[in-house]
């Protein structure tokens, strides 16, 4: 992808947060913008990186450890995790990535706890919640994210939000808004949600995280 054409999605899709944030009444600024670079090389995602984008989102462990040393020697680079997390590779996702989104099980707050205690390294995490009760998606269940959270808390891992991944085909909205409750009730002040195709409906409901590929690297092979 030229650099031109990387500088122009990257605006086009800051312009849309940045409109629908002014919808909402909500400061743009309080939107991150995380560019999902999965399945993307490093010749892809170098134009982004030159047209200005800092944080970027990963969704395998593997995969990343590979792809990022190199670009990452660029000041002010941010990763974040948001793919589904192994407890074996809780170690290296800690010492990789700058926030986690896919803390979805008791098992998983406690190998990051011990993880983060060894590295002396915090990266902020989300707990992932799966909004739909879907059987074939991560996230935990509604219903167990009190326990989870307590687990969490307890563990003394920084909880920063909470993350989901709507169901797919159906209008995404009232999932973000169930979301966005869920977060309230528990004092938690970030929310992880909306993707290439919703992330605008995300950012009225109040998500601060938003996860976008396609938007801005055109469709994964
Ligand atoms: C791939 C992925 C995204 C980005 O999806 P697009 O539709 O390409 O914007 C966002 N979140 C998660 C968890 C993903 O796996």
């Amino acid at each position: 992808m030229p650099l031109d054409e990387a500088s122009t999605r990257l605006a086009d899709v800051c312009e849309k947060i940045a409109r629908a944030a002014q919808l909402a009444g909500r400061a743009p600024e309080r939107i991150e913008l995380i560019a999902v670079s999965k399945m993307h090389d490093a010749a892809a995602i170098r134009p982004l990186i030159e047209a200005g984008q800092r944080v970027f989102g990963e969704n395998r462990v593997q995969e990343a450890v590979a792809k990022w040393p190199e670009l990452r020697e660029t000041p002010g680079i941010a990763l974040h995790l948001i793919g589904q997390l192994q407890s074996n590779k809780a170690e290296e996702a800690v010492a990789l990535f700058d926030a986690i989104h896919s803390v979805d099980r008791p098992s998983l707050v406690t190998a990051l706890a011990r993880v983060m205690d060894k590295a002396d390294r915090r990266p902020s995490c989300f707990l992932q919640v799966n909004i739909g009760d879907e059987p074939q998606k991560g996230g935990c269940l509604v219903a167990d994210l009190p326990g989870l959270l307590a687990e969490a808390r307890t563990a003394d891992l920084p909880v920063a939000g909470l993350m989901c991944i709507p169901p797919a085909e159906v209008e995404a909205a009232p999932y973000f808004a169930l979301l966005a409750k869920l977060a309230r009730d528990h004092g938690l002040s970030d929310l992880s949600m909306g993707m290439s195709s919703d992330y605008e409906t995300a950012v009225t409901i109040g998500a601060t995280h938003v996860r976008v590929g396609t938007a801005l690297f055109g469709a994964r092979a």
